[in-house]
């Protein structure tokens, strides 16, 4: 049979704490502090299998509800020593709602239910006529908000009127009789409207609230909160029915929000806030400002009013003992709603709380060194996102802004620099060790280069997805796209914002975090990878398995990645080491020139440049592999923007023009030889060939690596071992013949995660031959690729390097959240069977 109804209290719980899909959050949080013996109201939970049933019904109730209700009423009662609808001692309840995951403020609660014309007097009796009648007219008017749905705005003027009348400021100034007056305002109303009046009957009102707890899924506000957090629909909402407690009883009583540590900095100890003589909503409200519940906090807060911990010492010291059991229970920090009455302490709710990157990092690495959570858990705790928030440099708080626009959020981080209005300038500027923000109205391919140079993009038009936005976004650059207010005048070199005109060389600040723009520069802080920050990614190092590499060409992009930890060089994109102009003029003369030797006369000039790009790179890598991709695609774009390419069959330069391939691999080969002599560093090249059509292409691309390495070893006697692979890009994949390639590949890198073939062209590679396979991984999406490639075996993740971070602990997770990894334990995963175990849920998977 059905049972729809669990009871809890008097240290005693018939749900499992562990239901929260049966019992909402909050219920499954009560029965597990009564088990844990901690003090709570006793209640009973209406589950959220009823109210499935009442949706699907037609708004009615199961059989058997109503007497299960009915039994748990007389529990609670006899738990708290009142009885329901009693005119002796009425008990008086709390009808909470109750989803499965927290929607705060989105659902409706009923407060002092059980309250009449009749109870009102028991309660006066035994706890003072003011307290009764102020309880009263607020159950009235929750009553109806939330059950009869009436406008209560008139209640809040009856209020004020009455108030005013009686020359008051403050509600504590009202009198048993001034409520008492209020209520028989409110209820004529009530009166008023059609057809309603206010329910006597105690019953009647359980049953209304019970009603509108379930209707109050399906509020508008509700559902579009459950849309933009991703809840799914048909989770619905458990109904919580508890004995009230009164934190608005005297000078003695008091109700509070507190955290078990400080979700901001992480700081360990009780924190939060309190109200003397209030009841739940009133600190929500934020009609009086609440208290310090500690007295550093108060000292620090510079406030006047007294600490919890100074104003009612026992009362402090159970909360903090009711703080240490959750934390021991739970093992996490967690956000407690409490109520003292008459100096004890009541808990009404307890559940995770919602932390910065900060203090999340912080938490983690001391409950795991003080043992409280293994290291494997603190590596899961911390959501890989919201380490982005401590990676980029962050505007000094002390600095005065001037905000002149505010557009899009397009990519994350503040940057301040000169004005300049076109690539071009862009690449001038930086050339001379200027710093600047690229100004446009939008970009375009051309302007990569002068993106590549600034240090931040500013767009008066586009959308987050914009060229500007994706590529900045790409480059880990802060960017604000679509401030409309923004104007951009070029023939003019000025933009006006705000009512002010700014000139080319005018310093402005980014924020592509909040989508400002600042006049002036704004002073900028380094981010600082703590201590704690540091325990995490060591901890992570140690589990996973996949290694991590960053996209990386100029010398600044390497050496940050890494100090952030990267493995190697994933991708290296030639066409983006060529930033200065006068290479930009001997790429267009290669291109110009009709004939082979004119073609051969230039790149020779290149060749220096080129080798001195390589050397610089090799020597901050250490030894560490890189993979450098020959020119690809969007320097064939353009030229053929340029009109040079126009009559070409465009992918396939290395084919039409071997001698570039040839400037390009002697370039590589000479300077790791450079490199090998100057600093004992040997140096692992990756030549990877983009844009190649069929085997037959890729060999003969090949052929001219190979030729060239064994020319340039030749002349300097050194040896120098190296791989040649391709790349494959997503938007080809069909049509190109992965598998064919792998015979002549030593290594794949996926253009992105989201390959429909990934997972069968790893198979196949790896049965084939030994192939190494990297992705390329798209800001924001490490998570979810990450896990997708752990299954698949992808041997390395290649990322920007601001999100390496991000990528290695995601890898950690990825391989903990693996089910082999689980079966071993929290030991060694760093064995040599990790590749069979790979490769072998790489062939469990392999029909996905
Ligand atoms: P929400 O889901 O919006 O947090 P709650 O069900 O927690 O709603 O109720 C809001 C507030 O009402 C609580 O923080 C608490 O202060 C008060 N409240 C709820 N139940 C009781 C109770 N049994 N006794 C006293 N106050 C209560
Ligand atoms: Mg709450």
């Amino acid at each position: 049979m059905a049972k729809w109804v669990y009871c809890f209290g008097g240290g005693k719980a018939e749900g499992s704490a562990h239901a929260p899909e049966l019992l909402g959050g909050k219920g499954a949080c009560l029965a597990q502090m009564c088990k844990l013996k901690l003090p709570v109201p006793p209640g009973f939970t209406i589950t959220t299998e009823a109210w499935a049933w009442y949706c699907s019904h037609e708004n009615s109730y199961p059989e058997g509800l109503r007497g299960e209700v009915c039994a748990a009423l007389a529990e609670t009662g006899r738990l708290a020593g009142r009885h329901f609808g009693s005119t002796i001692h009425p008990l008086l309840l709390s009808v909470r709602s109750g989803a499965r995951v927290s929607m705060p403020g989105m659902m409706d609660t009923v407060l002092n239910l059980g309250l009449n014309d009749a109870t009102v007097r028991a309660i006066a009796s035994e706890m003072g006529a003011g307290f009764a009648y102020d309880s009263y007219r607020r159950f009235i008017q929750m009553y109806c908000d939330v059950v009869l749905g009436l406008d209560c705005s008139v209640f809040e003027d009856i209020l004020d009127a009455a108030k005013a009348r009686r020359g008051y400021n403050a509600d504590s100034e009202m009198t048993a009789d001034d409520w008492k007056d209020i209520v028989v305002r409110y209820k004529a109303c009530v009166a008023e409207e059609p057809g309603q009046s206010f329910p006597q009957d105690p019953e009647e009102q359980l049953w209304g609230a019970v009603g509108a707890v379930f209707a109050s899924w399906m509020t508008p506000r509700a559902m579009m909160y459950r849309r933009l957090q991703s809840i799914p629909e048909d989770w619905g909402t458990a109904v919580n029915i508890q004995a009230m407690v009164f934190g608005n009883m005297g000078n003695d009583s008091a109700t509070g929000v507190a955290f078990t540590r400080n979700p901001s900095t992480g700081e360990h100890g009780l924190c939060g806030e309190f109200l003397v003589n209030a009841q739940g909503e009133d600190i929500v409200a934020g009609i009086r400002t609440p208290q310090d519940i500690t007295e550093s906090a108060r000292i620090h807060s510079g406030s006047g009013k007294p600490s919890l911990e100074r104003l009612m010492p026992a009362a402090f010291a159970d909360l903090q003992a009711i703080a240490a059991t959750l934390e021991m229970h739970y093992r996490d920090v967690h956000d407690l709603e409490f109520t003292i009455e008459r100096g004890r302490v009541w808990m009404l709710q307890t559940r995770k709380a919602t932390c910065t990157a900060h203090a999340a990092l912080k938490i983690a690495v001391e409950m795991a060194e003080a043992g409280l959570i293994s290291k494997e858990e603190a590596v899961m705790r911390i959501e890989p996102a919201l380490l982005g928030q401590l990676l980029h440099p962050v505007l000094d708080p002390q600095s005065v802004r001037v905000v002149i626009a505010v557009g899009l959020p397009a990519s994350s981080g503040v940057a301040t620099g000169e004005i300049v209005f076109s690539a071009d300038e862009a690449v001038a500027a930086a050339a001379e060790g200027r710093k600047v923000i690229l100004v446009r109205a939008e970009t375009s391919p051309k302007d990569i280069y002068g993106m590549n140079a600034a240090q931040a993009v500013l767009t008066t038009r586009g959308g987050i997805t914009s060229h500007a936005a994706v590529i900045a976004r790409g480059m880990g650059k802060p960017c604000v796209s679509g401030a409309g207010s923004v104007c951009v005048i070029y023939d003019d070199g000025v933009m006006t914002a705000d009512g002010k005109t700014f000139k080319k060389g005018d310093v402005i600040t980014i924020d592509g975090d909040k989508g400002e723009v600042m006049a002036g520069e704004v002073r900028l802080l380094q981010p600082e990878l703590s201590g704690d920050f540091v325990r995490i990614m060591q901890w992570s190092d140690n589990i996973r398995c996949m290694k991590v590499r960053a996209n990386a060409e100029t010398p600044a992009e390497a050496r940050l990645a890494r100090t952030f930890g990267a493995e190697g060089i994933g991708l290296c994109r030639t066409e983006h080491m060529f930033s200065d102009s006068t290479c930009m003029t001997a790429i267009r003369e290669v291109a110009l020139s009709g004939d082979e030797p004119g073609r051969r006369c230039v790149l020779a000039k290149l060749l220096s440049v080129q080798r001195a790009g390589f050397i610089e790179l090799f020597e901050i890598m250490k030894g560490l592999p890189v993979t450098i991709r020959l020119f690809d695609l969007p320097f064939q774009e353009f030229l053929h923007e340029t009109g040079m390419l126009q009559d070409l069959e465009c992918r396939r330069l290395a084919i039409n023009f071997p001698e570039i391939v040839e400037m390009q691999v002697r370039a590589i080969f000479e300077a790791a030889i450079k490199i090998a002599h100057r600093a004992g560093v040997t140096v692992m090249p990756e030549i990877m060939v983009p844009g190649v059509r069929n085997k037959a292409e890729l060999d003969c691309v090949k052929a001219c690596i190979d030729a060239v390495a064994r020319d340039v070893m030749k002349e300097t006697e050194g040896r120098i071992a190296y791989q040649v692979g391709t790349m494959i890009e997503s938007r080809r994949e069909g049509v190109i013949p992965v598998e064919e390639f792998a015979w002549t590949a030593d290594f794949f890198l996926f253009e992105s995660h989201n390959s429909a073939h990934m997972a069968l062209v790893c198979n196949e590679g790896r049965i084939q031959k030994n192939l190494k396979f990297g992705v390329c991984c798209e800001s924001g999406e490490e998570s979810a690729a990450i896990s997708f490639c752990k299954q698949t075996g992808v041997d390395y993740i290649s990322c920007a390097p601001l999100r390496i971070p991000i990528v290695r602990l995601a890898a950690a997770q990825a391989m903990l959240n693996m089910p082999f990894s689980r079966e071993t334990g929290s030991v060694n995963y760093k064995n040599g069977q990790q590749n069979r175990s790979v490769q072998k849920v790489a062939d469990d998977n392999s029909d996905v």
